[in-house]
């Protein structure tokens, strides 16, 4: 039984139980707290109040404990309160909590700076800065790249998700909710096509060659590649539905960048940290990315995200041009390297390409059966599937299935520039019998029974 004295982590017990109805009274009674006392522009997706989460489940407060597919949108990959992150923070709390690196610094943070240079892609010499955000790095990446090229614009991609900062926020492309009464928006960006293979008008054969000379063109008529600072690009689209850019894609678009001296950035904010299946998704086709944005699985859910990129970029910033207050938090640094050594001590980057494997057959299996399922998508832990009216590509909104999830006790979330992709980010920890178990409640609800 879970108490309130129970840890969470792994030793909880990994199973799916309810006892009350999802939201039990205690969550309700929480949530009318919630409602007069935070915007509702914050919103839920589920909710249940948690008390614990480790392995693959989180426990409510009616004592409910639910199967997780979302990992707190692909961060807890690890696992939630993952032993070798909890001793790491455990100590650092107890010795100092903060200095302020650009004030006294201190070794962890160097540790993972030195350890992003080593992991990402391509082994030419690299530099890391740390910060707090998805978004923050995102935006000190465009920083860089401006002042390193001494150009100003930035091209972004149709289903492009990078933040709700005012620059992430206008590289984002979904106007409702991110965007929706927040302009005037940051100037200098543009945005072109994504191969988007299911949704591409001639077909997914023709998507990488054809989005990529459209995405060049506009490039070089509308902004003039000299112009051009730096390409943003997702490796797979994240929030815009789990697009994996046709094959093809993003090496022409990495190739039109070097031959016209415009930088590169990868943001793997969603898709870094053994997630896909690769430690970085750009390692699938082999792309290495002048500058990589990692945040949401590289702490284990202390905040921090990083920027890394080649030195001659990083380098070119002025002394205190960078930095922040909070940026590589000695906790969040700690928590990081816990994380890393999780990841390889665990062999999660296997993990997830077991999990993948085991979702993709079971949810082709079943497209062959449901019509509503459109296409059924990803890499690694990171799987979509997309919804659409039977018979047309026209989407279905998912929130009715995710509703029909939730209130069996499996934690999934929507996503997708058209609101009809269901997404699933389980943490790479879960034992094979809850994503089993995970995936029959899935198929239930799809099945309409
Ligand atoms: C979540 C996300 C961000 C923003 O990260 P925050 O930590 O929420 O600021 C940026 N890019 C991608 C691809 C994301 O998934």
């Amino acid at each position: 039984m879970t108490t309130a004295t129970t840890h969470g982590g792994p030793q909880l017990p990994q199973e799916r139980r309810l006892v009350t109805e999802i939201p039990g009274p205690r969550s309700r009674e929480l949530f009318e707290r919630k409602q007069s006392a935070v915007p509702p522009g914050i919103g839920t997706t589920l909710p249940v109040f948690v008390t614990h989460a480790g392995g693959g489940v989180v426990v409510d407060a009616d004592g409910n404990s639910l199967i997780d597919f979302g990992s707190g949108i692909a961060v807890t990959s690890v696992g939630n309160a993952a032993p070798r992150v909890v001793e790491r923070v455990q100590k650092q709390v107890a010795d100092f909590t903060h200095t302020c690196f650009m004030v006294t610094p201190y070794e962890s943070y160097v540790e993972v700076c030195e350890k992003l240079n080593a992991l990402t892609p391509g082994d030419h010499e690299k530099r890391t800065f740390l910060v707090n955000s998805g978004a923050e790095a995102v935006e000190n990446a465009v920083k860089v790249a401006r002042h390193a090229t001494g150009r100003q614009a930035v091209v972004v991609f149709d289903h492009g998700y990078h933040g709700r900062t005012l620059l992430t926020m206008t590289l984002t492309a979904k106007n409702m909710p991110y965007k929706q009464g927040f302009g005037p928006f940051a100037p200098e960006v543009y945005r072109v096509p994504l191969a988007y293979p299911f949704r591409w008008p001639t077909g997914p054969e023709n998507c990488a060659d054809e989005a990529a000379a459209q995405a060049i063109d506009m490039i070089n008529k509308q902004v003039g590649a000299e112009n051009v600072a730096a390409v943003v690009i997702e490796p797979i689209a994240g929030e815009g539905g789990f697009i994996e850019p046709a094959r093809g894609f993003l090496p022409k678009i990495l190739e039109f960048c070097r031959a016209n001296g415009i930088v590169f950035i990868a943001d793997e904010v969603q898709t870094g940290f053994a997630r896909t299946g690769d430690l970085f998704a750009c390692e699938d086709e082999g792309i290495v990315p002048d500058i990589i944005c990692t945040a949401k699985g590289i702490a284990g859910g202390l905040p921090l995200a990083a920027v890394t990129g080649r030195s001659e970029l990083l380098d070119s910033v002025h002394v205190g041009g960078l930095g922040g207050t909070y940026g590589g938090n000695p906790l969040a640094c700690e928590a990081a390297l816990g994380v890393l050594e999780t990841i390889e001590q665990e062999n999660l980057v296997e993990r997830a390409a077991h999990i993948g494997e085991v979702m993709l057959s079971r949810l082709h299996e079943l497209r062959e059966r449901v019509d509503i399922i459109g296409d059924v998508r990803g890499r690694g832990a990171m799987i979509a599937i997309e919804l659409v009216v039977p018979g047309t590509k026209d989407p279905l909104p998912a929130g009715e299935i995710a509703a029909k999830c939730h209130a069996e006790g499996l934690l999934v979330l929507t996503a997708g520039t058209y609101g009809n992709v269901l997404r699933f980010l389980p943490p790479l920890v879960m034992p094979d019998h809850l994503l089993e178990e995970g995936l029959s409640i899935l198929e239930k609800a799809l099945s309409g029974d």
